[in-house]
């Protein structure tokens, strides 16, 4: 058991992220076993409690990010591959044969990176839908993925997604990337079993997460919900980002009746995307608990419809916030995500009847939101009992000049224009000053990058 006491000193203000917006000044954190056991003024010091100096710091309760693909970071930012420029089918058509391309050792490294960048920028606890097994992966791509976080320190949630239908029954998936579902459940229950860890405090999970209907066999739905509910895991997929069409030629319904008929809705569910939903659809999502992630990015990208957060809101849906994967961000920033989503909705405010969401929600959603997507109730606010995850922002930079004064607002408002002063993650300091303690970030880096080019270089060429 962790015993490790911290006391975190003299942070300047503390932003809890609960309901009511409550911002504590001039106090101090301490952390025992990894959890929260109280925040005050002065709190009595101890010769065997650790101490870290924040003054001039002000924290935020850790980001919890709901909807990632770690593994596309292998290819992000390709010249010529734009979302300006390219049909849906032409970017699937160029993006997949490169996803094909990639193994396990990429997916570590792409792992690694992802979660080091979100780690750098406030994020403490992470979920990833990896959903790429293709023909070159070997049989322990996410348990390399749990090697990686745990490296880092970060509490990680494991998506094990999977695509099913072959390409001649009209996938968009390459059949090198596609899995029979007896497989996928298999390697599910193996990770389960090896990683899944229900308790409070938790810093591994598994989540079963088939990639999207479009690209399922009939089975693999009503299968994974049937296996996740008798080992009490979480459910999650895409949905509601732009498949309707296909699923009303291909099965007479919309995406989410096709959910519900597959026993995949409920509070042990969370969606990812959503912007097609009908405000009738989101009353039902609302009514069944299901859970969203909502990715502004790829809205911005895609040009799809701006997802209905004001309705979303109103009917008390779960909903937090997820960078999405580098194939249709470029970025692993969750923080940026949450300026992205609140200016987005007030691109579409004066369209929508009902009010769009306050600007500290949008910190809201990033947090405790998103903790209650990936049903956790032991994360998402700083508050005595919670476990110890936060970030601090050093807000004396002039970047910030005249705008610290709405602390709650101003993730979203003015945002963060750069790296955390310090991120704790379960009481211990996993990035502070520039460093992750007891990692080279360079290397790091040029390992990644060597590694991604030696698998893509020969087909990107002069795209690097
Ligand atoms: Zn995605």
């Amino acid at each position: 058991m962790d015993t490790q006491r911290t006391l975190f000193r003299k942070l300047d203000h503390l932003v809890t992220g609960d309901a009511a917006g409550t911002v504590a000044s001039a106090v101090d954190i301490l952390v025992e076993g990894g959890r929260i056991s109280a925040i005050g003024p002065a709190l009595a010091r101890d010769s065997a409690i650790e101490e870290v100096d924040c003054s001039g710091l002000v924290a935020y309760p850790g980001l919890v990010n709901t909807h990632h693909h770690f593994f596309q970071a292998a290819v992000r930012n390709l010249p010529g591959l734009d979302w300006t420029n390219l049909t849906l089918m032409q970017w699937l058509d160029t993006i997949y044969p490169l996803f094909a391309r990639l193994d396990e050792e990429c997916i570590y490294q792409a792992s690694l990176v992802s979660l080091a960048d979100l780690v750098k920028h406030g994020c403490t606890t992470a979920f990833d839908h990896q959903y790429n097994f293709n023909s070159n992966m070997g049989s322990r791509v996410v348990d390399r993925q749990f090697e990686a976080a745990a490296l880092l320190g970060v509490r990680f949630h494991a998506g094990r997604g999977c695509n099913t239908l072959p390409l001649d029954q009209g996938s968009t998936i390459p059949d090198a990337m596609r899995e029979t579902t007896d497989a996928f459940l298999a390697d599910c229950e193996r990770l389960i079993e090896a990683w899944h860890d229900p308790a409070a405090g938790s810093m591994t999970q598994v989540v079963i997460a088939p990639c999207q209907p479009v690209n399922s066999l009939p089975e693999t739905f009503p299968e994974a919900a049937a296996l996740a509910r008798r080992h009490g895991v979480q459910l999650h997929t895409h949905l509601a980002e732009g498949e309707n069409a296909t699923m009303l030629q291909r099965h007479g319904m919309r995406s989410l009746d096709w959910c519900e008929k597959n026993d995949f809705i409920g509070p042990d569910v969370w969606l990812a995307h959503g912007w097609e939903f009908t405000p009738e659809e989101i009353k039902r999502l609302s009514a069944s608990d299901t859970g969203l992630s909502h990715c502004p990015a790829p809205v911005f990208l895609v040009g799809a419809e701006i997802t209905n957060l004001p309705a979303m809101i109103d009917t008390g849906l779960r909903v937090g916030l997820g960078v999405d994967g580098q194939a249709s961000n470029d970025s692993s920033n969750l923080a940026e995500c949450i300026r992205l989503a609140y200016l987005l909705q007030c691109l579409n405010a004066r369209n929508n009847p009902l009010p769009a969401p306050q600007p500290y929600d949008y910190l809201r959603m990033a947090s405790s939101g998103g903790a209650t997507c990936l049903g956790r109730r032991d994360i998402g606010e700083l508050a005595v009992g919670k476990a110890a995850d936060f970030f601090c922002a050093d807000l004396n930079g002039l970047e910030y000049a005249g705008a610290a004064a709405g602390l709650t607002s101003l993730p979203a408002k003015v945002g963060f224009s750069g790296p955390a002063a310090m991120t704790v993650i379960n009481g211990r300091i996993v990035w502070r000053n520039g460093e992750f303690p007891g990692l080279d970030e360079g290397l790091l880096r040029h390992t990644a990058d060597e590694v991604f080019n030696s698998r893509l270089g020969a087909v990107l060429g002069p795209l690097r």
